[in-house]
């Protein structure tokens, strides 16, 4: 039987070819509401891009734990044998919607697990730093990022001017620069939830954890040149690779591992385990295997499952949670809101972003409120008419905070920016090296030399041949 085509109203339509008019050769009529309901939704075709990772690709897939972690966690999405649905969002940072693929750039990596808990969100990147580690410095160095609000055009200059006045930034700047800044495809790339998290067991102990994703496709990187000949070609490398990857059959894994450090490792560290411009160091707190993550299904429909996909770090299960990392404490904060604003008031209600547990809030009314009318008296807390209730089995323990209220100097409180990078640099082979430094003098094309200097001595104080290798680049 053939399907009706309707009005968005459901009422038929006759002829979707030929508008109304008077006489063949016109004008329109001004009754003919399919022409004027369709131009209508086409001029309401787009959401606002994301303000950062605008550019993604997305796919579906689960997570299997194959390990036993409960002595560090409830949560049920972690048990050993647990196969958990989920949704990945893999972009780019600073380009817009239709940036190309293969650009140099971090890789956001973001996961919605769908438990039985509710969504445990993992909002991640392709690497397990970041430039800043407060959060009051994330607009600017986003400006920096984005165009100039003159030329239109990327500015290496605010760039690298922000980098140099924030040596914090020095560890991932120098990840972004080296061969791993451009990915070949988003199977070629680890993934990291960045953050220190923290896992609680049934006993209420409180373990910091960290969290990675390592490719089981093994990492291959692109040169600039590489990358050049690629977006001459084809803008959208990463997106058809994973799509025609998943198509074929060939589902991209990674091993999802943890590291755990305890509280009192925590109090003793000679780092901040909090800071997110710092690794904790693999011989001080080996990798832990918990299982595999695979992803074995396309959208059906970008739009509705990607684009309006929303990832907030907000979204954790019992036996999961926070850390005291000033970073995360404002991104659970700032994506829900970024959703609220861009998506809607009811993001979480769309089938995409959906938990498959039953939502239960007293939340009432605004925009575009799609939810079935549940009649009720229990429509607010605490009420006598069976209403939902909180339980306090949920309470996360209590955690310990100590400090009096001020604005700490996060430049002078905790100032090795450099001893980390060191390791890095120590681990890269000469070839490795060399594109380290012509990564970096490539993109300080037109940078102002006072500015250059500036970001020489930041490399100096990583390795002297660090230094002399970017300034030999240059000339
Ligand atoms: P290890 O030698 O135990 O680990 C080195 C890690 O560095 C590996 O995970 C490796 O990833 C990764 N790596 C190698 N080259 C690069 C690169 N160009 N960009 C990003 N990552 C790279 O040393 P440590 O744990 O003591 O760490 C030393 C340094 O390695 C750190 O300062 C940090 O810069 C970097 N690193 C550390 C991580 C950690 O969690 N400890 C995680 C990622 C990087 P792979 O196994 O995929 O090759």
């Amino acid at each position: 039987m053939k399907k009706l085509m309707t009005t968005s109203a459901g009422n038929p339509i006759g002829d979707n070819q030929n508008s109304l008019s008077a006489g063949s050769r016109g004008p329109l009529l001004m009754q003919d509401y399919q022409l004027i309901e369709k131009l209508a939704h086409q001029n309401r075709e787009r959401i606002p891009e994301r303000v950062v990772h605008a550019k993604g690709s997305g796919a579906f897939g689960t997570l299997k734990i194959t390990e036993d972690i409960s002595k560090y966690t409830k949560a049920d999405v972690l048990q050993i044998g647990k196969k958990t649905p989920l949704l990945i969002r893999i972009s780019t940072v600073a380009g817009e919607k239709g940036a190309a693929d293969a650009e140099r750039d971090v890789r956001g990596f973001a996961i919605k697990f769908y438990t039985q808990e509710g969504n445990w969100d993992l909002v991640g990147n392709n690497t397990p730093v970041f430039f800043i580690k407060d959060p009051l410095k994330f607009p600017d160095f986003i400006h920096t990022q984005k165009r100039h609000p003159r030329t239109n055009m990327r500015s290496a200059t605010a760039a690298w001017d922000f980098w140099s006045l924030s040596p914090e930034s020095l560890h991932q700047v120098t990840i972004l620069m080296s061969d791993r800044g451009i990915p070949k495809t988003l199977r070629n790339m680890n993934g990291y939830g960045s953050h220190t998290y923290s896992l609680l067991n049934k006993e209420g102990e409180r373990f910091w954890v960290k969290f990675h994703f390592k490719t089981k496709q093994g990492i291959k990187t692109l040169t600039n040149k590489e990358a050049e000949e690629i977006i001459g070609k084809d803008r959208e490398s990463s997106q058809k690779d994973l799509y025609e990857s998943i198509e074929n059959g060939d589902f991209p894994k990674w091993n999802f591992q943890i590291q755990i450090m305890t509280q009192e490792e925590a109090e003793n560290s000679s780092f901040n385990p909090f800071d997110l411009t710092k690794v904790w160091p693999h011989k001080d707190y080996p990798m832990i295997d918990v299982g595999e993550i695979e992803l074995n299904k396309n959208p059906e429909n970008y739009f509705a499952q990607v684009e309006q996909a929303a990832f907030s770090p907000s979204n954790i299960v019992p036996g999961i949670s926070w850390s005291p990392d000033k970073m995360l404490q404002a991104r659970v904060f700032s994506y829900a809101d970024a959703h609220r604003y861009r998506v809607g008031t009811h993001y979480e209600m769309l089938p995409v972003n959906r938990p498959l547990t039953e939502v239960n809030t007293y939340h009432a009314d605004g925009p575009m409120n799609f939810s079935e009318p549940r009649s009720s008296d229990a429509y607010y807390e605490p009420n006598s008419f069976n209403g939902a209730v909180e339980d306090k089995e949920y309470l996360e323990p209590k955690f310990p905070v100590t400090g009096d209220g001020d604005r700490y100097s996060h430049l002078e409180d905790d100032n090795d920016h450099y001893s980390q990078v060191t390791e890095l640099f120590n681990l890269m082979n000469d070839n490795q090296k060399q594109q380290l430094f012509n990564n970096i003098a490539e993109s300080m094309n037109g940078v102002p030399e006072e500015i250059i200097n500036r970001q020489l001595a930041l490399f100096e104080k990583v390795d002297s041949s660090y230094a002399a290798g970017v300034r030999k680049a240059l000339k």
